[in-house]
């Protein structure tokens, strides 16, 4: 190992445990368990090499926001893992052109932002003809009238979670959010969950409550987030605007 990847892979490993320790005092702070809690790294603009080594630290699930960037980062990483090291689950949080979804479904184990039955339907498409089955997000938008915003109104998300678990290949599992940026996220975060419990009597499988990044975590832990999305706090700051 050159000097350069024990250095990154000990800065890796300090950040991580910063980061560990947040989410642990948040939980304390909520009563929540740990456990009840999964972390998905946030690898965007960072290269493969590095999600080698959040994967030998222990982490489970990574995520990516663009296409064709996330499925080269999959490909090299099937050459660089450590043995015994388990590759790690990939959830696709970007934004998704219709006509990328079905390569989209071909690599992602998860599509956190479904926003719309025509890309459902693509990736369906996709999940199908790749012989897998993927599981599905909905992304909620709180924004209301910054209409250029990802993710769908939360009065039509019921619709489009029925129309997700009526598609082959997909597996509706829950909704995500991105909180306004400003704004306290807390209120959107307690909608969610409202959301998310509504969305359980119907669908008992979509148990799946994304929410908190890197600047807003400890609130989501607060108001019922089972995953969170954490990428500078572990990587450090990308260097373009994403
Ligand atoms: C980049 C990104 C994150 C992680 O944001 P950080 O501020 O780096 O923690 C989470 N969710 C989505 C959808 C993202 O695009």
């Amino acid at each position: 190992m050159t000097d350069r990847s024990a250095t990154r892979d000990e800065q890796l490993r300090r950040q991580l445990g910063v980061v560990e320790d947040e989410i642990a005092a948040a939980c304390a702070a909520a009563g929540r368990s740990r456990e009840d809690l999964t972390l998905v790294a946030i690898t965007k603009t960072y290269p493969a090499s590095d999600v080698a080594s959040l994967a030998a630290l222990g982490i489970t699930d990574v995520g990516e926001n663009r296409h064709p960037e996330a499925r080269d980062k999959r490909e090299e990483l099937e050459t660089i893992l450590p043995e015994g090291v388990t590759m790690p689950r990939l959830h696709f949080v970007g934004g998704l052109q219709t006509n990328k979804a079905g390569q989209v479904a071909r690599y992602a184990d998860v599509v956190q932002s479904v926003d719309r039955v025509k890309l459902a339907r693509s990736l369906s498409r996709g999940a199908e003809s790749a012989e897998r089955e993927i599981e599905l997000l909905v992304q909620v938008d709180f924004g209301g009238d910054d209409a250029g915003r990802a993710g769908a109104e939360p009065a039509d998300v019921p619709g489009l979670a029925d129309a997700i678990a009526d598609l082959p290949g997909l597996r509706l599992r829950g909704v995500m959010t991105v909180a306004p940026l400003g704004a306290d996220p807390a209120p959107s975060f307690e909608h969610l969950a409202r959301i998310a419990d509504r969305l359980r009597q119907d669908h008992p499988a979509a148990d799946i409550v994304s929410a908190g990044m890197s600047g807003d975590f400890a609130a989501a832990i607060a108001h019922g987030a089972t995953h969170l999305r954490i990428g500078r706090s572990i990587l450090g700051e990308r260097r373009s605007l994403q």
